[in-house]
């Protein structure tokens, strides 16, 4: 038995449609990916966990002055709603928040550039301002090929510094709306709270030698909205199912477990969650395998490492032994790994890019269609996967030393928002 990259792009090409954090095709892919697992033959189960949504009923944003039109808007999920009849508000461009802008916010909707990080939300809110608008796409994108992106206020925001009205638009009407010099603007969205329910699917093959030394491997399988996730990630998911064919038939030495998470896109909640309910279980994990976007035809390996330079040699001379080419680095990676390395369990994440102009992510694009993934491109970073569990396994003494440096631990600390001790 060996694995088949054919195999695992037929089980993507069926689980190629919308999957988003909470949402009914989220479990009905959790489902098929269960039942993928036991059907090899491992021990697997969905482990529920809840997370905070929003569901955004009502929206709207029209400038008032010195011209009148309205514009296409998505309202945050988990946005503050505004009072009946919504809000008539001073409009700014602040680009960033770049303290000559934040002088100038109080009391306005606030159009900035690019994503609302927790920084720039914390700066906004203290400066006073009423609304936040931001905007998705480029300014290039045809209407009826794009999409208004749906963005969340996340927990993380909220959780410290409370909700504010939130709207994103499109890139062209942000820039109508600062060309043409928008005055005001009168705000409506109506958001409801609510608690939903997410998951992640969980497969265990006991090891037959070490059973107390657990490799973990992990892929997110869901997906961001008019995203089938086609590269982000069910190519990670199809690969980490192929591996369990395999070891399901050559049983490992080590303990190996598998888990597909859910709410990856919300801010890495499956993985979160799960790292919470089995803590007394991780002082058992020797290392976190991470498979996060692969299959484009035209593209690069990474393996980013978040451990210790030593972890970093010993996979890059494992990349060159098994002739692939790959830019092994010792970096922190926005994906699963992150709670595995923050509870010290070092990971290797294995992602192939897109090359520039090859590689769509968190848009519509992300789609089969788009032609821009293949199976044998899937199977450079099955190959990869493959070989480097089997050596990590078989290996007499485990390789990598169960540690995480300074730099990777504040950096994985920066990227949780942890405060530093003073
Ligand atoms: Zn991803």
């Amino acid at each position: 038995m060996n694995v088949s990259a054919h195999r695992a792009y037929s089980l993507l090409k069926e689980l190629a449609y919308v999957r988003v954090s909470c949402s009914e095709e989220e479990r009905r892919a959790a489902q098929r990916l269960l039942e993928e697992a036991q059907s090899a033959g491992a021990e697997a189960h969905i482990e529920d966990f809840t997370v905070k949504c929003g569901k955004v009923t009502h929206q709207k944003l029209v400038v008032t002055e010195p011209f009148v039109k309205e514009f296409e808007v998505t309202g945050y999920e988990r946005s503050a709603s505004t009072p009946e009849g919504g809000v008539d508000l001073p409009f700014y461009y602040a680009e960033s928040v770049h303290p000559t802008h934040l002088l100038n916010v109080k009391g306005k909707a606030v159009l900035i550039n690019g994503r609302l990080r927790k920084k720039d939300y914390e700066k906004l809110l203290k400066a006073g301002a009423a609304a936040i608008l931001t905007f998705s796409g480029s300014t290039v994108d045809r209407h009826s090929e794009s999409d208004c992106d749906i963005r969340k206020l996340r927990e993380a925001l909220t959780d410290d510094l409370g909700d504010c009205v939130a709207l994103n638009m499109r890139a062209d009407a942000a820039a109508e709306i600062v060309r043409r010099g928008a005055k005001t603007v009168h705000l409506e969205v109506q958001n409801e709270n609510y608690d939903g329910v997410s998951c992640n699917v969980c497969a265990v093959i006991p090891g037959t030698k070490y059973p107390d030394e657990v490799i973990s491997f992990g892929a997110h399988f869901d997906s961001v909205h008019f995203s089938t996730g086609v590269y982000d990630n069910m190519s990670g998911s199809v690969i980490i199912m192929e591996l369990l064919r395999y070891f399901s038939v050559h049983k490992p030495q080590r303990t190996m477990q598998f888990n597909w998470y859910g709410s990856e896109e919300q801010g890495l909640l499956g993985s979160k969650a799960w790292v919470a309910a089995h803590k007394d279980e991780l002082d058992k994990h020797v290392l976190m395998i991470n498979i996060d976007v692969a299959a484009p035809t035209l593209g690069q390996n990474v393996a980013p490492v978040l451990a210790t330079e030593a972890a970093v040699g010993y996979v890059d001379a494992l990349m060159r032994e098994a002739g692939v080419a790959c830019e092994t680095k010792l970096d922190i990676y926005s994906s699963d790994c992150i709670p595995f390395a923050d509870n010290g369990v070092p990971a290797v994440n294995l992602c192939r890019f897109g090359a520039p102009g090859a590689g769509y992510i968190h848009d519509r694009r992300d789609n089969l269609k788009s032609g821009y993934l293949d199976e044998k491109a899937l199977d450079i970073t099955l190959q990869q996967a493959l070989f480097l569990a089997k050596r990590v396994d078989e290996a007499r003494v485990f390789p990598i030393e169960k540690k995480i440096c300074d730099e990777i631990k504040t950096k994985v600390d920066e990227y949780l928002f942890k405060k530093k001790d003073k």
